[in-house]
């Protein structure tokens, strides 16, 4: 029999909607009740909305995780952390706890690590800028100096001087690894002689000795080989100057810029898929150290990772306020955390979870925060189901560079609270008020209006 000619029709595929192709995985919606078995209404009862949790139980198990791929393949591993990625208190006393040092970046952050308890010794300190005073309190403390350019040599030369006493030092290197762009700013370059110069004047000097090597090659790296570059280039230097100069490098240092499992905008595979294990960089860095270190030499490996440690420790809860209709059709909600909170949110696109389960068919939405700015956007579009007003979003990783980024701007900072090991709740940051914010402020006399 004949088939009765069928007119081709072409209908357009709601997104969010069922078709042939079945909804999206990649936009299921989680529902989350709790965070460690605390239940997120009682979180946000008791400590108000917006508000930051950390979970101590993830962010040791991250920790160890990370920790172990390294140590269970190379002998000698020390961590430092990073404090500018996250140096909230509690924070850096967990990891500290689980054996890590601390990584410094100004005299702020050295005067933070001190008051936490951790000894000079213990401390990493690495930047571009570090004034005399810091240097001088620094060096006469032990801690671990490294260098980054040839102005920072000669200060330090004169503290060595007022100190009367040689000075250990490591220089910081920055290399082709194959990551682009490169982050040519910090340290000095290797490929072009400079690094060598730089250890020939630290010789010439006679003040300071040269005992480690420190290179940070970038943040979020998706390459395991850049990695594998960079300690094969870091230990033919070390044996150059151990060779050429008679300085014994005793620790090789290679930063941190390992990712989390965090969503990069413009990204289109999950983070599952995209990022590669911890096992997967581990693997690959200590191939390179015992394919180009000497038999029997060990020099210490430091890493300095941040971001991948922390990242998956912390929530954000935030809770719909308002929402409306945009010209163009989409909707959109106003939540209680924007931008200010989540410095992040500029490059991130957040997973997001729902405290209740919605009835309705989902729909591209919108995100705003509180601000009164144009730019507060914490997502640009997801696909979300009807939310009522009073509905919390759970908003995560947050935990690397929100806690230290973020900014009083227009609202208070919220609390900051960690579910412990053992199930309890502490606050580890109170919410801020008009008087944390006034209290170095001013007002001339001439001025005052009662
Ligand atoms: C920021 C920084 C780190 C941590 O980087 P992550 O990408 O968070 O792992 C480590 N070392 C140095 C020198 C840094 O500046």
């Amino acid at each position: 029999m004949k088939k009765i000619y069928e007119k081709p029709i072409i209908t357009k595929l709601e997104t969010g909607f069922m078709n042939k192709f079945g909804s999206s995985p990649l936009y299921a919606r989680k529902v989350r009740k709790d965070i460690d078995g605390v239940p997120i209404n009682e979180l946000v009862e008791n400590y108000g909305s917006p508000l930051f949790v950390v979970s101590e139980r993830k962010l040791r198990e991250k920790y160890r995780q990370i920790y172990n791929a390294f140590a269970s393949r190379y002998p000698n591993v020390q961590f430092g952390w990073s404090y500018k990625t996250n140096y909230l208190q509690a924070v850096c006393a967990v990891l500290h706890q689980e054996g890590a040092i601390a990584e410094v970046v100004s005299a702020f952050e050295y005067e933070k690590a001190r008051n936490l308890g951790i000894e000079g010794k213990d401390i990493i300190f690495n930047g571009p800028y570090k004034p005399v005073s810091i240097l001088e309190k620094a060096a006469a403390e032990g801690a671990m100096i490294h260098i980054d350019h040839f102005d920072e040599i000669i200060d330090l030369e004169k503290v060595a001087e007022k100190l009367g006493k040689q000075i250990k030092v490591a220089i910081r290197l920055n290399m082709d690894t194959g990551i682009h762009p490169q982050w040519s700013r910090f340290g000095f370059n290797l490929e072009t002689g400079q690094a060598t110069d730089a250890v020939k004047r630290i010789k010439a000097g006679g003040k300071l000795i040269l005992n480690g090597l420190h290179c940070h090659i970038g943040t979020f790296i998706l390459e395991p080989e850049a990695y594998a570059k960079e300690v094969e280039k870091m230990v033919k230097f070390a044996y150059e100057v151990e060779d050429n100069f008679g300085f014994k490098i005793e620790y090789i240092d290679i930063g941190g810029g390992f990712p989390s499992k965090n969503k990069l905008k413009g990204t289109y595979l999950s983070p599952d898929v995209l990022v590669p294990s911890v096992d997967e960089f581990a693997e690959k860095i200590t191939d390179a150290l015992y394919s180009n270190l000497r038999p029997g030499d060990f020099p210490k490996l430091i890493l300095e990772t941040g971001r991948a440690i922390v990242d998956e420790a912390e929530y954000l809860i935030t809770t719909i306020f308002a929402s409306k209709r945009l010209p163009d059709g989409r909707k959109a909600y106003i939540a209680d955390a924007g931008v200010n909170l989540l410095f992040t949110a500029f490059w991130y696109k957040f997973n997001i979870e729902i405290d209740r389960e919605v009835q309705g068919t989902n729909e591209p939405a919108v995100i705003y925060g509180p601000l009164c700015m144009n730019i507060d956007v914490i997502d640009e579009g997801s696909l979300l189901p009807p939310l009522e007003r009073g509905t919390r979003l759970i908003f995560s990783p947050v935990g690397a560079y929100n806690n230290t980024q973020w900014m009083q701007f227009i609202e208070y900072r919220p609390n900051v609270v960690m579910v412990m090991e053992d199930g309890t709740v502490e606050v580890i940051r109170e919410k801020e008020d008009i008087t944390d914010i006034e209290r170095r402020e001013r007002l001339p006399d001439k001025l005052k209006l009662k």
